[in-house]
């Protein structure tokens, strides 16, 4: 197969990888930097065009797009897609899943365990909000923040409201959430292809720290999962229309529940974790399930 991986660079981790792993197992591999495509969109002939040349008989791309370049690299991922080019994800699922908030609302709607959760516009409903999650301790989060950073843990009912008050006085948008303490600073990365779960790992906070981002001083382990938590987190891809997904869990006491579901994780942190060659499967899932006419997004929201 020609497969195209849309990254901004050959050298990261994870394209390298799969770069390596496509090569390996007999296919022509092109590193595309998604920023230096542009396209033409005239009837009839769709093209996405690379360094002055169309970039033409692909049967398969792999989306890296990175969180701050989602507008235009999904807008590439289409374009391949309006070709007839099977994506490992689709854009669309990719819009859905960077928004926190779009993806929770979706995840409900399947009846997935989630932490409860609110959301508001209005700083006159702060008090209304904060009774609804179950009051204090509260976990507090930036819509946009990733790697933990503008994820706050507030202890009192005063400190919470005082947080909120805050970013909405800087016209931020967040989620508050009830705090799942019994989690102990640990989450649970499940990494989803299709319809398994190929490797897992617990990620571990720095102690005194409720955050288990490696980013933030985390340490990152091979872990069992339960059939309940493997369950969870493959509807959880399913219902974000994700082929390849990290989906992360936290152990509460009334089940797994989901925090977010990556479109593009890492292959770092589990393959060193596990010993599991991710790259390899995400490969093997490209040659049988790539095709003409194999995208189809069915999600309604
Ligand atoms: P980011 O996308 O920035 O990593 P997350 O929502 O994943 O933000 O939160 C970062 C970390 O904080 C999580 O990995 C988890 O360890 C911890 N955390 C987040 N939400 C909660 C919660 N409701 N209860 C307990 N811990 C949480």
């Amino acid at each position: 197969m020609k497969i195209a991986i849309l990254s901004r660079q050959k050298s990261l981790y994870s394209t390298q990888r799969l770069n390596e792993a496509g090569t390996e197992r007999g296919h022509e591999m092109h590193v595309i930097d998604y920023l230096r495509c542009y396209m033409n969109i005239t009837a009839h002939k769709p093209k996405v065009i690379y360094q002055e040349e169309a970039l033409e008989g692909y049967d398969a791309i792999i989306p890296r797009i990175g969180a701050s370049k989602t507008f235009y690299g999904t807008a590439v991922v289409r374009q391949f897609e309006v070709m007839g080019v099977f994506s490992a994800n689709e854009s669309q699922a990719i819009s859905r899943s960077r928004d926190k908030l779009r993806c929770l609302q979706i995840l409900s709607q399947k009846g997935i365990g989630l932490p409860v959760t609110g959301f508001a516009h209005s700083s006159k409903d702060i008090d209304g909000l904060i009774k609804s999650v179950g009051g204090a301790p509260l976990v507090i989060k930036l819509l946009e923040g990733t790697q933990g950073i503008g994820v706050v843990l507030t202890e009192t009912y005063q400190a919470a409201k005082s947080v909120i008050e805050a970013f909405r006085g800087l016209d931020a948008n967040i989620l508050v959430q009830e705090f799942i303490k019994e989690a102990g600073g640990m989450d649970i990365r499940c990494f989803v292809i299709g319809d398994r779960i190929v490797a897992s790992m617990k990620r571990q906070g720095a102690p005194g720290e409720f955050r288990s981002n490696i980013h933030r001083g985390g340490n990152a382990s091979k872990i069992k999962l339960t059939p309940e938590e493997r369950s969870t987190a493959v509807r959880a891809a399913k219902a974000m229309g994700l082929r390849v997904a990290g989906v992360d869990l936290l152990r509460s006491n009334h089940g797994p529940v989901v925090m977010e579901v990556n479109s593009t994780p890492g292959l770092e942190g589990i393959e060193s974790a596990t010993g599991v060659d991710v790259a390899g499967k995400i490969i093997e899932f490209l040659e049988k399930n790539a095709g003409p006419g194999k995208n189809r997004d069915r999600i309604k929201y």
